[in-house]
């Protein structure tokens, strides 16, 4: 597997998938998710060019940034869910956070950062397909939630993040999108900031190039760059996973 040859392709789809839909491709950010994948291939990565990388679990993203310590350029982002008890190393190895979700979460993550003298980009995780089993808030809920957060200082609030339905229902999956655009321009209007609403960072390798027609700003790309995700039981070891 050549993964420079991977991200060059992704890459250049996101470009057409941005011509098709008259948008700068300049305004797509492909942020490749190396969940599961060894610091080796995360390196290849990084050699092509890549500097913030995606990993959904916080213990990984703690092993990895260790790994990577000497590495000042190379950021990761934590995409996935966060149990409260896991604010601290958020706070110490993120410098994005995309599954903001509970007011619980931002007061643990404010505390942290606010210690250690830091700030987080955060995106509000909306759950755009109502499915029980997707984290995030429900659409209605995010206007109260966004005010809510304009108290704390160490968040630096850029937008909003979702998981599409999984379908091969391209209508259905579109629906989520248009949820998550209609929902974007609505807090910009309200809120009188709109460059806190600015992002969306919505898409995966099945159904990035549609999001991207719906104003996906950040595209999080996993498998099509790294290829299949590795068996929790052989991929590279992190204890506690
Ligand atoms: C794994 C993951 C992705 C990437 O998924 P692929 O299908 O591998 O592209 C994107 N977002 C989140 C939250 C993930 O956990």
């Amino acid at each position: 597997m050549d993964i420079a040859e991977n991200l060059a392709e992704v890459r250049r789809r996101v470009d057409v998938a941005c011509a098709a839909a008259g948008r700068d491709p300049a305004t797509v950010r492909l942020l490749p998710v190396s969940k599961t994948k060894p610091p080796p291939v995360i390196r290849e990565a990084y050699d092509a060019g890549f500097r913030l990388f995606g990993e959904n679990k916080v213990q990984e993203a703690v092993a990895k940034a260790a790994v990577f310590a000497d590495v000042p350029d190379l950021r990761w982002a934590v995409i996935g869910h966060l149990q409260t008890n896991k604010a601290k190393q958020v706070a110490e190895v993120a410098a994005e956070f995309h599954a903001l979700d509970s007011l619980r979460l931002a007061e643990a993550l404010d505390r942290r950062l606010s210690a250690l003298d830091r700030t987080l980009d955060v995106f509000v995780q909306v759950n755009s397909s109502g499915e029980d089993s997707k984290f995030g808030l429900p659409p209605d809920q995010v206007p109260t939630f966004a005010a809510e957060l304009e108290r704390f200082a160490t968040l630096r609030v850029r937008g909003l993040m979702t998981l599409a339905v999984f379908s091969d229902d391209s209508a259905l999956v579109g629906a989520c999108f248009d949820r998550m655009r209609d929902l974007q321009a609505r807090l910009q209007d309200t809120d009188g900031q709109p460059e806190r609403w600015a992002e969306l960072s919505m898409g995966m390798s099945g159904d990035y190039e549609q999001a991207i027609g719906y104003g996906a700003t950040t595209v999080r790309v996993g498998q099509a760059i790294f290829g299949d995700r590795l068996d929790p039981n052989d991929y590279w070891p992190v204890s506690g996973r």
